[in-house]
């Protein structure tokens, strides 16, 4: 076995070019020549985990297996690699210091000076090394948040120059930049990617790899120029044109070399290049499909990484059942009684959002009911399911108030109740039920179908309230079945009213195991009635 492997993945010029993209492909397609990878994140900000911020902030936060609250870029590479991600994965600044001061407080340093270099950045190359946790991996990919010149990255890279002239020939640095168009002088422009390189270079790293990302194709004139101002080969400047889907980007990635460019630089026979079928065969899929089928997300983040894994999930089970998911964002603050029909007309299914707080959830009421009584498809996920057992509970049950404690403390009617152990926690970050838990399938239930008759199935968790067994009975005769429960704590997981055409809220997240060759099949399932 050959010994383990580093690349390196910065980006320059702006952010949001796609880092994560580019780190999920190169993954993906050492993966299919037969390596063992992993990738990483590493971001610059100072929270211990984006767990506690707000979505408008950064976007959605995913869940990992050991139910640690990372980056959505650790979404991307599960879906490309299907390789689960863990706590490992999902390095912040603010998590680098808590070690290091809480090493400093127990004594450990005795007593040096603590400091960036080389405290600081010795934990992070412990961290970017994966020291002890013995994997057995052949290539360990880490992504570098932010744009090269951050003040904030500074030590990222300090760990990095350091760790490539430690490793040598096993460690690789792709730089990942943009060049953009000038329409007025028609041409396209690279010294912001010359200028980016440069800074790097001032940094000590000099980039083996460049990914370009642009909007229109790169001439060979331009490669070759940005290949000798930035003292890379020309065959390690690849482009990265916008693609119709970001699932093409390995495609066109390994149309380019750029595995195999990796495999040169770190001194590995490259061999032949990998067929790729179940990928190809999916994206044949996802070129034919050509029906679409509207699905409203009903939900309170007016921005399109808010609920990335569900989008990613819904648009995955449309091309799996050939159809183009067309998701409409639906402002659940925006609901009334009196617009709901207009509001969800048009749409073959609702998808119920997850979410926090009392912001927007009377419209999610208001959409589970007129779903529930118009017969629509309805998948309501975390919060969404939660809103449709109190939709319930008032409108079936006839408890006028009920709610969950969450927004009512003093609910007469809790029928969404915090989990006991829940209680008594004052520290906000990192203290939800999270990770994966074992739920136990009703048979013959929709789920249980759905799940190709699986009894035990094992789902990903973020939530503080939970369903209150008090009512489990009522529900039950009322029509509303707890089909899903978690054996060892007895916690109500799924809920299904068998009687509507597709009406399930799941307490898990199916979203973050939903990936590119496994779609998730409650979202199948879900797909599949909305078709109908
Ligand atoms: N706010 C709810 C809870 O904490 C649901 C959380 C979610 O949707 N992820 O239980």
């Amino acid at each position: 076995m050959m010994n383990t492997k580093y690349i390196f993945v910065t980006g320059g010029v702006v952010s949001s070019l796609g880092k994560g993209i580019i780190s999920a492909s190169i993954g993906k397609l050492l993966q299919a020549r037969g390596f063992k990878v992993t990738i990483q994140k590493f971001d610059p900000y100072i929270n211990i985990d984006p767990g506690t911020l707000n979505p408008y902030e950064h976007g959605e936060c995913y869940v990992t297996e050991d139910g640690f609250e990372t980056d959505l870029d650790l979404g991307h590479y599960e879906r490309f690699t299907g390789i689960h991600t863990t706590r490992n994965n999902s390095i912040t600044t603010g998590r680098i210091y808590k070690t290091v001061i809480d090493r400093e407080r127990h004594g450990d340093y005795l007593g040096k000076t603590i400091q960036v270099v080389p405290h600081i950045t010795d934990e992070i190359k412990r961290r970017m090394l994966r020291e002890g946790l013995d994997e057995g991996l052949d290539f360990v990919i880490t992504e570098v948040g932010g744009t090269i010149g951050d003040i904030e990255s500074a030590p990222f890279m300090e760990a990095i120059r350091q760790l490539r002239w430690q490793l040598g020939r096993d460690a690789v640095c792709v730089h990942l930049t943009y060049v953009p168009y000038l329409k007025a002088a028609d041409e396209l422009k690279t010294k912001p990617t010359q200028h980016s390189v440069k800074e790097l270079q001032g940094m000590g790293i000099q980039p083996d790899i460049l990914v370009l990302r642009t909007e229109r194709h790169l001439d060979d004139h331009v490669r070759m120029r940005v290949a000798s101002f930035c003292n890379v080969d020309l065959e390690c400047v690849v482009q990265s044109e916008d693609m119709t889907s970001i699932y093409e980007v390995p495609v066109n990635m390994q149309k380019q070399g750029l595995d195999a460019a990796i495999m040169r630089k770190i001194g590995i026979p490259v061999g032949e290049t990998p067929t790729m079928k179940p990928w190809h065969d999916f994206l044949d899929k996802q070129r034919n499909a050509k029906h679409e089928v509207h699905i409203g997300l009903v939900g309170k983040y007016d921005l399109q990484d808010a609920y990335k894994s569900i989008r990613e999930s819904l648009n995955l089970a449309g091309i799996y059942n050939d159809v183009k998911a067309r998701l409409h964002f639906i402002n659940s603050e925006e609901i009334s009684r009196e617009n709901v029909a207009e509001k969800l007309d048009g749409m073959a299914g609702i998808i119920i959002c997850p979410g926090f707080g009392q912001r927007g959830i009377e419209g999610k009421i208001l959409a589970a009911e007129y779903t529930r009584t118009n017969e629509i498809p309805t998948f309501g996920i975390c919060l969404g399911m939660q809103m449709m057992v109190i939709e319930f509970a008032r409108n079936v049950l006839g408890y006028e108030d009920a709610n969950s404690r969450e927004m009512d403390e003093q609910t007469p009617h809790n029928i969404i109740d915090i989990m006991e152990e829940q209680k008594n926690i004052t520290q906000m970050g990192g203290t939800m039920r999270l990770g994966a838990y074992e739920c136990e399938l009703r048979k013959g239930s929709r789920v249980y179908e759905a799940y190709g008759d699986e009894v035990l199935i094992s789902e990903r968790h973020r939530h503080r309230y939970e369903f209150n067994n008090a009512y489990k009975e009522e529900c039950e005769s009322r029509g509303m079945k707890c089909v899903g429960i978690n054996p060892a704590a007895n916690l109500v997981e799924i809920v299904e009213i068998p009687e509507k055409r597709w009406y399930v809220g799941t307490q898990f997240h199916p979203e973050y195991s939903s990936t590119v060759l496994h779609p998730h099949p409650l979202f199948m399932s879900f797909i599949r009635a909305c078709i109908e």
